[in-house]
């Protein structure tokens, strides 16, 4: 899998080395495990998907870009099986992962467990006012698409922070998704607006 991430032009080596060592099977039903290292998203139940390898490769790379080493405290909106959120503990000191359904968080914690990780906290909660607690983030990385950005996640990101988000409306036409790059820099916020993409959709509340 990341022989061909890397044959996509996906160069970072921390983002790649980070995928390699993370399970991707162990996040899948198995009955999906024999398709678990193929750049494709797949079900993970209450109709939400496992974001494809390549989209979750590019976006932590936009992540890191221009800032080598670990990163500090990031946030994650959509925990859903907890996939990337293993592979973000990795390459920052805290994951602070929020999910709004309680079946996919409580799944996420049991595909978690064998890994030990002791810096991802796992949230039950609705992402769109982000996670205050934990703010200001170095990075924020939201797995489902709304509109807009919540003004609420820009607030929380730090000065020279960089939130990668999908968005539709308002910057693209009907209903069509790109990545959004948002950073926070101390001359204020400067926007990208990079590829289309396919996210499931941001929701407000839990359930
Ligand atoms: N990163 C995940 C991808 C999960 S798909 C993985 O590696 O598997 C996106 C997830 O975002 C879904 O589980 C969905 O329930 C969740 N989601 C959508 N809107 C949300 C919100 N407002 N707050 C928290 N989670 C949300």
């Amino acid at each position: 899998m990341v022989t061909k991430l890397a044959q996509q032009g996906l160069t970072d080596a921390a983002v790649l080395q980070a995928m390699g060592s993370i399970e991707r099977h162990r996040f899948v039903d198995t009955a999906l495990v024999n398709q678990a290292y193929e750049d494709t998203s797949l079900p993970i139940g209450l109709g939400q998907t496992i974001s494809k390898p390549g989209v979750v490769c590019r976006m932590l790379e936009l992540l890191r870009q221009g800032r080598p080493g670990h990163l500090g405290r990031v946030l994650e909106i959509g925990t859903g099986c907890g996939y990337q959120a293993a592979v973000l503990s990795l390459l920052c000191q805290e994951v602070y992962s929020m999910e709004r359904l309680r079946g996919l968080h409580d799944k996420a914690r049991e595909n978690l467990r064998h890994l030990r990780l002791a810096n991802v906290h796992l949230l039950f909660g609705d992402g769109m006012p982000g996670y205050a607690k934990g703010a200001p983030y170095a990075g924020i990385i939201a797995a489902a698409g709304g509109e807009a950005v919540p003004q609420a996640w820009i607030d929380q990101l730090a000065v020279g922070g960089r939130l990668v988000a999908p968005v539709s409306a308002g910057v693209t036409s009907a209903g069509k998704q790109v990545l959004l790059v948002i950073d926070k820099t101390p001359q204020g916020i400067r926007q990208s607006v990079m590829e289309g993409v396919y996210f499931v959709p941001l929701k407000s509340g839990i359930a």
